[in-house]
This record gives C-alpha cells, structure tokens and sequence, in this order.
C-alpha cells in the first residue's frame, strides 16, 4: 500500500491543534461559545483556503488534503464544524460564479478577511424535501426581496456571506419540483441592519446553529448564483464535498475514542489486572478499529473520485454513513471502557460523543443516503 502523502499537513496540524487542549474545548462548550481562537489560528495556517484555486490567493489543493486536515483536528479532541464550510461552501462561487464574482469574492475568503461559512438550506416546514422550501425571492427592479425563514443555519452569526437557496418560482407553478429554485449570495452585514434576524438555538452541542428570518431583505440581482431557478442543482453539486469532508472528521472523531479507549483500557485496573486484559474489553475496541478502517477506505475513495474529477455521489454517501457510524460505535466502546469516568466532563469523552452524534443526521440522515442507495444504485423502486 502506498505511503500516506499527507503526514506534513498531518504533522503541522497536530502542532496546531496542540496549542488548543481539552480546556479550551470544555470552556467553550460549556459556554456554547465559538472558538474564534482556534478559528483564527486555521485561518492564519491557510487551511481554510487550500481548496481555492491559487489564483484566487488559495494553495490549490484537493479534497483528500482537506480530509486529512479535519481529520488530525478531530483526532486531537477538537471540532472543525466551527470553521470546515469556510473550506467547501466557496464551490458554489467556484463552479457557477461569473469571473467578476470569483475576483470579488474568492481571494477574501481565502485570506480569511471575508467569512463564507454559512449554507442555508433547511426550512422548518420543508425537512429532507429540499424541493418544498418556500423563502420565496421576488424580483423587484435589480434586486431580489427575501421573505421566509430557515433553520439550523449554522455559523451565520460569525459569517459575513450566506448562501441562501430560495424560491424564485413556486413549486406548483414550476416545470418540475426541483426547479425553480435559485442561489444567492447574502452579505449578511448589510442584511442584518435590514430585515434580517439570526436567532441562536441552543442545542445539545456547541454548533453556533440559529434560524434565521428574512422580512423583505434586498439582495442584489448582481449576487445571483449561475442562472435563475437552477439553484437546486448548484446545491446538489456542493454536497459531494461536504460529506467527503464530513465524513473525515468522523474518522479523526473515531480515532481520537479508540486511541483514548485503547490507552484507559491498558491502565485502568480492576480485579488486580488492566481492565483491557479482558476480552469482553478489547473486542469492542478492536471491532471499533475494524469499522473504522473499512470506513477510512471509502472516504479515501470518495476523495481520490472527486479529486478526479469524477462522480462520486454515491460514494460520498456511503463515506458518510460508514464514518458516521463507525465513529458513534466508537464513541460509545469508548464511554463504556472508561465506565464512570466517561461521564466526566474533564474526560473530554461526553463532549466527543455528542458532537459525533450529529452526523448520523446532518447534513443528510442515513434513511435518506439508504433511499439513494436503494434507488440510484441498486435501481428499486422510489418510495417518495
Ligand atoms: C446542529 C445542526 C446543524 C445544521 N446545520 C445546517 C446548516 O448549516 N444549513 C442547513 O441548511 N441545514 C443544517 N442542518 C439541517 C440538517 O441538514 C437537517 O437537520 C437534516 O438534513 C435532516 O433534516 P430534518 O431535520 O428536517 O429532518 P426530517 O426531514 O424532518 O427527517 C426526520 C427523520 O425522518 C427520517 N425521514 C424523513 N423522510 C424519510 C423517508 N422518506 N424515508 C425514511 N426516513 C425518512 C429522516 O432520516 C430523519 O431521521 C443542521 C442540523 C443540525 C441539527
């Protein structure tokens, strides 16, 4: 097997997330506040730029690099959802910004100077069903006006731009249900003083998640997306990257629980001998290895396609899913190993386990990747 071509940015980002132990994950979670720190330090390593093309003032490197970087993050106890759409959430520009929005925009956000780090899809009344959402965009000379509402827009307080997918045409009057929808490019410092409203959610992780409320705000015709109604198919295009790079800090998720599983099991001792000694002990932690290994491959598969230029839609769900799962068996061998201890809020292990927990069902649920499966792949019937 060939060598990892990664272990420099292994390396280096090691280095970094050394500089951010478990305190300064605790505070933050506790606080349910956003690590602007360790944000900044990504920043200012170029990390969240290296996907841009170098032109456009970023390194120009591919997904797999990327996924080794929230990778070690994740390994290292930390959290890359403060900052990993900074990474991806640009494409939208990349692949269907006109060359005047690419200049504008992209060397900013490679800098760091501009914030791209929200994505709002999700309505409260339109769930899984993109096609049902109904913030609705109503041309009005050279501007759009945005009514509506979105939910679990997450990082939209410490962003400056928002890609907001929203109805131009209604559903019913549309040629199909996934027409009609287009993309835009909010500058949220401006819509914020007018019309705009973020509001926090509190949940059960420190995810910087809010709804957001759009009454009447302005958006320039000029931040249109591609063409107008084809945005549904701008967002399906984005996705790839974004379980690719998911599903890789679910990996680091998973080996961060088995490396801590494996050393409490060799120095915790009950019964006069490391509790590990025990095979009731260390087959949980194996299989953990096991599963999480099989699903390191896939993401390395996902990434090499992508980086390929090839489709790879399929394989990046089936990335996510096996890391999302691979990651929470993880974490649960995990807390079992530590018994009580586990519990602890000092053990960083409650924190990981439901931080990992998310992504069995953001940014898409595993019924939803097993229905693409079911139909696109193995072609049986739709069942919606
Ligand atoms: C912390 C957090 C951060 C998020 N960040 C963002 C963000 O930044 N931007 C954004 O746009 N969205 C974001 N989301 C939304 C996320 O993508 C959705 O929660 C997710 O896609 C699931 O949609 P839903 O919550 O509406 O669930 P629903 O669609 O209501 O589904 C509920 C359950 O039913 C199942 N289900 C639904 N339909 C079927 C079916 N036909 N067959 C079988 N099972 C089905 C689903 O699998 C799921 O388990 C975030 C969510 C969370 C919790």
């Amino acid at each position: 097997m060939s060598e990892d071509p990664y272990t420099a940015i292994r390396d280096a980002v090691r280095r970094l997330t050394a500089g951010f132990p478990g305190e300064y994950w605790r505070e933050k979670d506790r606080e349910r506040a956003y690590p602007t720190e360790f944000v900044e330090a990504l920043t200012q390593a170029g990390y969240l730029g290296m996907l841009i093309p170098e032109e456009y003032g970023g390194s120009g490197m591919g997904l797999a690099a990327a996924c080794a970087v929230l990778e070690e993050v994740h390994r290292a106890g930390a959290n890359g959802a403060a900052a990993h759409a900074q990474m991806y959430t640009m494409g939208a520009i990349l692949r269907h910004g006109s060359d005047e929005q690419k200049a504008r925009y992209l060397p900013g956000i490679a800098s760091g100077e501009l914030r791209m780090q929200a994505f709002g899809v999700t309505e409260p009344g339109a769930g899984t069903d993109t096609t049902r959402i109904t913030t609705r965009a109503r041309r009005d000379g050279d501007d759009y006006v945005v009514s509506g509402q979105k939910i679990w827009i997450s990082r939209a307080e410490h962003s400056d731009l928002l890609l907001l997918l929203c109805r131009t045409t209604a559903r019913e009057d549309a040629a199909r249900p996934s027409e009609g929808m287009t993309l835009l490019l909010v500058d949220m410092r401006e819509a914020k003083t007018a019309g705009l409203t973020i509001q926090p959610i509190r949940t059960m992780l420190n995810h910087a998640t809010t709804a957001l409320f759009f009454d009447d705000v302005r958006v320039p015709v000029a931040n249109r997306l591609g063409e107008e109604g084809r945005g549904f198919k701008y967002v399906l295009d984005g996705m790839n990257a974004e379980r690719i790079l998911i599903a890789a800090e679910c990996i680091g998720d998973g080996r961060f629980f088995i490396d801590r599983a494996a050393a409490y099991a060799k120095q915790r001792e009950v019964f006069g001998r490391p509790i590990g000694a025990n095979q009731g002990v260390q087959f949980p932690i194996a299989r953990a290895h096991v599963q999480l290994t099989a699903a390191s491959l896939m993401v390395d598969k996902a990434a090499a396609l992508f980086d390929a230029g090839e489709p790879c839609g399929s394989e990046a769900n089936m990335a996510k899913m096996l890391a999302s799962e691979a990651s929470w068996y993880a974490a649960d061998q995990c807390l079992q190993t530590h018994g009580g201890f586990g519990f602890a809020e000092d053990y960083d292990i409650e924190r990981k386990f439901r931080e990992t927990r998310l992504y069995q069902v953001a940014p898409i649920s595993t019924n939803l990747i097993l229905s693409h499966v079911a139909t696109h792949v193995l072609g049986l019937p739709k069942s919606f």
